[in-house]
């Protein structure tokens, strides 16, 4: 079991590292009032309607009363705001960068508060909630629609410009897959990684399993810090995992960036 560290020991492979990978979970977002996923009490998928539109099958069964659903759900997730912890991976970002260190962050979240707080290179993994495809996949139909105060008043589904059709959520659901949002992640992974931070990811998602998996294929074994009030040991990727910071990601962040800027 890898060490339970204090911020002081977790900032060591952060003053060191030449190319940090961030993986960000729905944990990140509870600050900002967000609720996770899965893992916990209270946890959205514990609602059997959430579940049943978070699946591909509802949306495409019948778009409109998805889009009904999805609206109010989407100006809900518009009112909040970054957190502390956003805030602070944003400055993370912009010093490493200084320093000629590289640095890429991915997130499981769609709820696009890392762009909203300044993130300037972020690959989200599951998509983004505020942007929009055609619903037909072979129609090429998108638009960005981070900011429309209207929308939760409009419950019809928007159509696509290109085609006429509907428009859905550019966001992975659950019977759907996109490797190509992980090109990204992926080149930047086999080109060198000596730092990954896992931060807000519950243990039960597979994403982090994924990436770890993909590291080791590559034959690299670069330092993996979780940062997660919940550590992560139970699971068989737990392993992988090198020492653990066991605090909300809020605190941590703005902690650890703190320490670096004492330390560089
Ligand atoms: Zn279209």
């Amino acid at each position: 079991m890898a060490d339970h560290l204090t911020p002081e020991a977790a900032v060591q492979p952060l003053l060191t590292a030449k190319r940090c990978l961030v993986l960000t979970g729905a944990g990140l977002s509870v600050a900002s009032g967000l609720p996770v996923y899965r893992g916990q009490e209270h946890s959205l998928y514990d609602d059997p309607d959430q579940l049943r539109d978070a699946m591909a099958s509802t949306l495409h069964k019948d778009p409109e009363a998805y889009w009904q659903r999805h609206a109010v759900r989407r100006h809900a997730m518009g009112q909040v705001k970054p957190n502390a912890a956003h805030h602070a991976l944003v400055q993370l970002e912009v010093l490493l960068r200084s320093l000629e260190r590289d640095f890429l962050l991915a997130t499981q979240n769609v709820d696009n508060l890392h762009r909203r707080a300044g993130q300037r290179a972020v690959h989200e993994l599951h998509g983004n909630c505020f942007w929009l495809r055609c619903l037909d996949y072979q129609c090429l139909g998108r638009e960005r629609d981070e900011t429309d105060p209207e929308f939760v008043s409009n419950l019809k589904a928007p159509r696509c410009d290109t085609c006429g059709g509907i428009l859905r959520p550019d966001m992975i659901l659950f019977g759907e897959a996109d490797e190509r949002r992980w090109e990204a992640l992926n080149s930047f992974i086999t080109v060198g990684v000596d730092l990954v931070l896992l931060i807000g990811s519950s243990g039960v998602v597979s994403v982090p399993e994924k990436l770890l998996q993909f590291i080791a294929s590559t034959n690299q074994s670069p330092y993996v810090l979780e940062i997660n009030p919940k550590p992560t040991e139970d699971e068989p990727w737990g392993k992988s995992i090198s020492g653990h910071l066991v605090m909300n990601a809020e605190e941590a962040l703005p902690k650890l960036l703190d320490l670096l800027k004492a330390g560089v």
